[in-house]
């Protein structure tokens, strides 16, 4: 496909990066490269590092790794017009980038963790969506695939394999099953953990007002249990202010797109229309 520089959108999100609240970290710095090998050699150890790195491999891409102050996960989504066609695409490029001041372990599952944004969020087909409402971001952040609960699912069955011993006084613990006799991991108690958006204040109650009925049934004022680093809030919190965001960027696009001559006579200018009017004019946005 040929891409036309001049019906390119540029469009950047900074996936949010999780921390359990009581975490610490202290780490010596580390040789990039070197660390780089190391986590993807300890990572092939284990069956779910092997499938993360096949399923890396089929995608033909290398994961780019740099390190940083927080982990995360930065994708980068193109919205493109083809004005032959007049089909509309998206190009997604993601880089993974882990906080170099932790120990070897937390790094390792950091590194689970985003790999799984990489490989398994598919953000464009929401984030262009006409109908997408701030309560389906929320829910698909963090409950849909490559979500928040598998990344965090992920990391705890990668830890689980490569010391299982730590395993017991980690906090993945608190999600696996009790009562069975195989260990089994509990989505549903994980799912509930990032619905915990602390005691009532003008955030949380902004952020019910905006909420769908669906969603609001899952928000609890219990303390936080997890936390978002690049906002240090719960994740709808978090969640909200990046649905904010992501929306008054790709709103100025369209605008701008809307005026351009070669779209706004063309049959893409009726998705620009319907975006502009579910998305743009919607209050609560
Ligand atoms: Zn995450």
């Amino acid at each position: 496909m040929t891409l036309r520089p001049q019906t390119l959108i540029g469009f950047i999100l900074i996936q949010l990066t999780l921390f359990h609240v009581s975490q610490v970290y202290a780490w010596d710095h580390h040789s990039a490269e070197r660390t780089n090998q190391k986590i993807k050699f300890l990572l092939s150890k284990t069956k779910i590092g092997q499938k993360l790195l096949k399923d890396l491999e089929g995608l033909g891409q290398s994961a780019a790794v740099s390190f940083g102050e927080n982990s995360k996960t930065v994708t980068r989504i193109q919205r493109v017009f083809s004005p032959n066609d007049r089909s509309i695409q998206y190009v997604r490029k993601s880089e993974i980038v882990l906080n170099k001041n932790q120990k070897l372990q937390e790094l390792l599952m950091d590194f689970v963790h985003e790999l799984t944004h990489t490989l398994y969020r598919n953000e464009q087909k929401i984030i262009y969506d006409p109908a997408l409402t701030l309560s389906e971001y929320i829910r698909y952040g963090i409950e849909g695939r490559g979500g928040e609960a598998e990344a965090v699912q992920n990391e705890c069955n990668f830890l689980f394999e490569f010391d299982a011993q730590k395993f017991k006084s980690h906090w993945c613990n608190d999600f696996l099953s009790k009562n069975k006799k195989i260990k089994k991991f509990n989505r549903k108690k994980l799912i509930k953990a990032f619905y915990k958006v602390g005691p009532e204040s003008n955030e949380t109650e902004e952020l019910k007002n905006a909420l769908d009925i669906d969603i609001l049934k899952k928000i609890s004022n219990a303390k936080e249990y997890f936390i978002s680093s690049s906002v240090q809030k719960s994740y709808p919190l978090a969640l909200l202010k990046e649905y904010r965001t992501i929306n008054k960027k790709t709103c100025d696009n369209n605008i701008k797109l809307q005026n351009m001559k070669n779209i706004s006579k063309s049959e893409n200018s009726l998705h620009l229309q319907e975006f502009f009017e579910r998305r743009c004019l919607a209050s609560g946005n």
